[in-house]
């Protein structure tokens, strides 16, 4: 079969130096070996990348080359939705490969959804990501990590977490008994579906006192220290598992590049991951035309759009002006601003992927915006109500679509392609609160962040325990 010709070249290829790491600073280009466990350039202190020499790997002429993994579900790394794209993540040699089922997703048309965003019929689409083992896209990203952490012999990993990394890493220690999982939380910001997770996988967790972007530094800092394996994703690996996602949905559009691709921004792993397998696939020539990337931030956590619409931050052939970021980052520290809003796994003010993300935005043509808690919640509701549902940063990307709708920024006739990150089920919380008919339990969770409607409500109706009063309540609402 052409796939284990495919396979048995990707075990060779690692020894003849298919894949480097690169630091993205075009005036710096230091290479590293991709054994090596770094999160930052020895020289400079950049983002790394992974790097490939194409000519030296087997890449399929054609996407749809990789319908023939299809016929091979029977395989570990070809019913992975991460994996049966091996060839164009070549880092490791393909009998080394982590996987636990990742990448098992699907992507829904929804005119219920679509109308609501303001589009034409069959114009607008959501991923859903949720489907994963561990219920968000943090899995596409952690097989590939844990990938790289056990060629490089790694005992420990660790990560910060708003909660699904954690409960990724979580997720991967427990089933492949690889290494040991230690995770960083802030209080009080974690979800119970999310933290659940970590708990019952067993991960070791460390609560500091402090928000995600406090523990993120504290994380860098302890992993340094005791050589733990880091795998937010500041680690370039996880960014490849991530490319899958945007493969995935070519795939399910047959392999046609959609006009719109939608994208909740937190850490920006996944805008970063998005925009780094367009520049591949058109370089490698299988795709002839790019979409174009929104990432959306809530607007409680808004430093790209500031950064990016307010202040004229651009990639900038890799060298970004580096003032307009620390004079806004000195700038919240000076006013003590924390990332404050309902969808959690975006409440971050440093995203560790800020270079990357503009590179992605410049080759995607990108544009950035933010949206308000409640237009989170009310697009959450939509979701919810026609499609399988979300928690609520992944809701960002369908408010965020609305809003570029109303901008006429997105045409109604474009393709449109809302990515869901996370699982309905992770934060019931701010759903139940949602739809709750007690207005103390609203106020309570969602009043305070600025949410005074629910529009989109379904309320439960309470009736007397009485069989005539049931059937009467259920005639009159249905
Ligand atoms: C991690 C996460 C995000 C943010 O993604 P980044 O890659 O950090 O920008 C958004 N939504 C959900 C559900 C997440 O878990
Ligand atoms: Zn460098």
């Amino acid at each position: 079969m052409a796939d284990t010709k495919l396979a048995r070249t990707n075990s060779m290829q690692l020894e003849s130096g298919v894949a480097h790491q690169r630091c993205i600073n075009p005036q710096c280009r230091a290479t590293l070996d991709i054994a090596q466990v770094r999160t930052a350039c020895d020289r400079c202190g950049d983002l790394l990348d992974i790097e490939y020499d194409w000519s030296k790997t087997a890449v399929p002429k054609r996407l749809s080359d990789f319908e023939q993994m299809w016929s091979q579900r029977h395989l570990p790394l070809r019913f992975s939705g991460v994996w049966r794209f091996h060839e164009l993540l070549p880092f490791a040699p393909a009998d080394k490969v982590v996987t636990v089922g990742e990448g098992q997703t699907l992507l829904q048309q929804s005119n219920e959804v679509g109308k609501y965003v303001g589009m034409a019929a069959e114009k607008l689409y959501l991923q859903y990501e949720g489907m994963n083992p561990s219920g968000s896209f943090k899995d596409n990203g952690m097989c590939a990590a844990f990938t790289h952490a056990r060629l490089t012999g790694a005992k420990r990993a660790a990560c910060a977490s708003t909660g699904n990394t954690s409960a990724s890493l979580a997720m991967y220690s427990s089933v492949t008994r690889l290494m040991k999982a230690v995770i960083f939380i802030g209080s009080g910001k974690i979800s119970y579906g999310k933290l659940s997770q970590a708990l019952d996988y067993g991960a070791l967790t460390v609560q500091i006192a402090g928000d995600f972007d406090d523990a993120m530094l504290r994380v860098k800092e302890v992993s340094k220290d005791l050589g733990i394996y880091l795998v937010n994703s500041i680690n370039p690996f996880r960014l490849e598992g991530q490319k899958t996602v945007m493969l995935r949905v070519l795939e399910a559009l047959r392999w046609n590049v959609p006009d719109w691709i939608v994208v909740p921004g937190g850490n920006l792993g996944n805008s970063s991951a998005f925009g780094k397998a367009f520049i591949e696939l058109k370089e490698l020539g299988l795709i002839n035309r790019v979409p174009r990337l929104a990432v959306i931030n809530a607007a409680g956590a808004d430093t790209l759009f500031q950064l990016y619409e307010r202040r004229g931050l651009r990639w900038n052939n890799g060298q970004p002006d580096m003032a307009i970021i620390g004079d806004y980052y000195s700038d919240l520290d000076t006013r003590k601003a924390k990332a404050d809003t309902i969808a959690s796994a975006i409440e971050i003010n440093r995203p560790v992927n800020l270079q990357k993300c503009l590179r992605a935005l410049d080759f995607c043509d990108g544009v950035v915006r933010k949206v308000t808690d409640q237009e989170i919640l009310d697009a959450k509701a939509q979701v919810g109500a026609g499609g399988i549902g979300c928690e609520p940063a992944s809701a960002a990307s369908v408010a965020g679509a609305k809003l570029l709708r109303e901008e006429g920024v997105i045409a109604p006739s474009e393709q449109v392609v809302c990515i869901l990150t996370g699982h309905q089920l992770k934060d019931p919380t701010a759903t139940v609160a949602y739809h709750s008919t007690d207005q103390d339990q609203f106020n309570d969770v969602l009043g305070k962040r600025g949410v005074s409607r629910a529009s989109f409500a379904n309320r439960a109706i309470a009736v007397p325990n009485d069989l005539d009063d049931i059937v009467r309540a259920i005639q009159l609402y249905s």
